[in-house]
């Protein structure tokens, strides 16, 4: 990268006073050795093992490669790592055989010291179709660089400047609002993205400087809500912050954990069971007039479920076996036409609603016929109009059996010691 291009794309992710600040700040939290963050993550993976929990730490390869020994024990100890670049790079402004370069060495690198990773986070969640063509080239199966924001701030009790920093760094990470999008594992570029929830522990404590009560309450929000909506809170804490946030991370899991309900998983397994997911079938026919029996062919953690109208007249999906009997006069699943557009068919693919295309708008319960373009944006609109549906439709669960959501911690990992920063912001 020329030293222009690169000065001029760091100004515009982080001012340089905040670069600064922040390695001040990593200089003094880290006293300048790895030996002290060792302990930081020892502390970290032993709230983590206690509510048997698995964290993804993401890690540049070069990192890796000055500090094998930490790193070996860290994945011993019950954590899961990733590749966070080869270098803390914007690979976006690398030349193609740059970038693939970059995901080979980084590659050869963790295998060379006998570390397992097949997933990937972009440095700066700076990434292009490009980039991740790339990448779904390169034999990652996961990625987990697209960025979902909940609008749980209020600008009223922020500093503008603050603000206007807060905004920026949601453009700059091309983030969604879950109001439109859903918060779900999804395939693209023959990987499967999962996208990880803003606002982070960076925005909220370092840019926002909210103190880690007011980030209780903002995260414990949030899990609520995908609670709610049976999707997924992929939370970043960066390990470096766990001696400040420990007591949130262990309020979180302790809700988590006595819901019952809640998968946490690490996003190796989530992109597992993503896979898993993926070739659950079902095969349904008309046995006699209002009669369709459905047979899903699904592993044991597969959910089948249903949709239908409860006695208080409210619709909701229910867990059903893998052999039933639907009463319904109409094919009790989507029908979507011809012209849909492809992306809304690969959309509801993902999600297991069964679906099929047809033309004749009165052969199933639910008919769509979506005119123009789908956008993420319109993800949210499609499943309230499939959720508004008071007749029987079918689908596969989004989660293992039996839980109705799931929760991630991951934080990646930039350095180790005053050095690897050093390195980082010298790229
Ligand atoms: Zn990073």
């Amino acid at each position: 990268m020329k030293p222009i291009r690169f000065i001029r794309t760091r100004l515009s992710i982080r001012s340089v006073r905040q670069i600064l600040a922040r390695m001040a700040t990593v200089a003094m939290r880290y006293e300048m050795s790895s030996e002290s963050f060792a302990n930081i993550l020892q502390s970290f993976i032993e709230l983590t093992n206690r509510y048997r929990v698995k964290p993804t730490f993401p890690v540049p390869a070069t990192v890796v490669q000055r500090h094998p020994r930490q790193f070996q024990k860290i994945e011993e100890a019950g954590v899961e790592l990733a590749v966070h670049g080869y270098r803390h790079v914007e690979y976006t402004q690398l030349e193609t055989s740059q970038i693939q370069m970059h995901y080979k060495q980084a590659v050869q690198t963790f295998h060379d010291v006998g570390l397992h990773i097949n997933g990937f986070r972009f440095p700066f969640l700076r990434r292009n179709t490009e980039t991740l063509h790339a990448l779904g080239q390169s034999g990652f199966i996961w990625d987990s660089s697209d960025a979902l924001y909940w609008p749980v701030l209020d600008s009223e009790h922020i500093h503008p400047q603050q603000w206007k920093s807060y905004l920026n760094i949601l453009n700059s990470y091309q983030a969604q609002s879950i109001q439109d999008d859903l918060s779900l594992p999804r395939t693209a570029y023959g990987l499967i993205e999962i996208p990880v929830a803003i606002p982070d522990d960076d925005i909220l404590f370092e840019r926002l400087k909210l103190p880690p009560t007011k980030v209780r309450h903002i995260w414990i929000q949030m899990l609520e809500d995908v609670r709610h909506r049976g999707e997924m809170l992929v939370l970043q804490l960066h390990p470096e912050r766990f001696p400040i946030f420990k007591n949130v991370l262990d309020s979180i899991l302790k809700k988590a954990r006595h819901d019952g309900n809640c998968w946490i998983a690490s996003l190796g397994e989530i992109a597992q069971w993503w896979q898993e997911r993926s070739a659950f079938s079902c095969d349904i026919n008309k046995v006699a007039h209002g009669r369709y029996k459905v047979n899903f062919d699904c592993s044991d953690r597969g959910q089948p479920m249903v949709r239908s109208v409860s006695p208080e007249g409210i619709g909701q999906w229910f867990s059903v076996a893998k052999q039933i009997t639907i009463k319904s006069v109409k094919k009790p699943v989507v029908g979507i036409s011809s012209r849909s557009p492809e992306n809304l068919k690969k959309f509801l693919a993902d999600e297991q609603i069964i679906f099929e295309i047809t033309d004749d708008s009165k052969r199933t319960n639910l008919y769509l016929d979506w005119k123009g373009a789908f956008r993420s944006r319109d993800k949210r609109e499609l499943i309230n109009q499939i959720n508004g549906c008071a007749k029987p439709l079918i689908r596969m669960g989004r989660w293992p059996d039996p839980y109705e959501y799931c929760l991630s911690i991951t934080g990646d990992i930039d350095g180790l010691d005053f050095w690897d920063y050093w390195n980082r912001f010298y790229g």
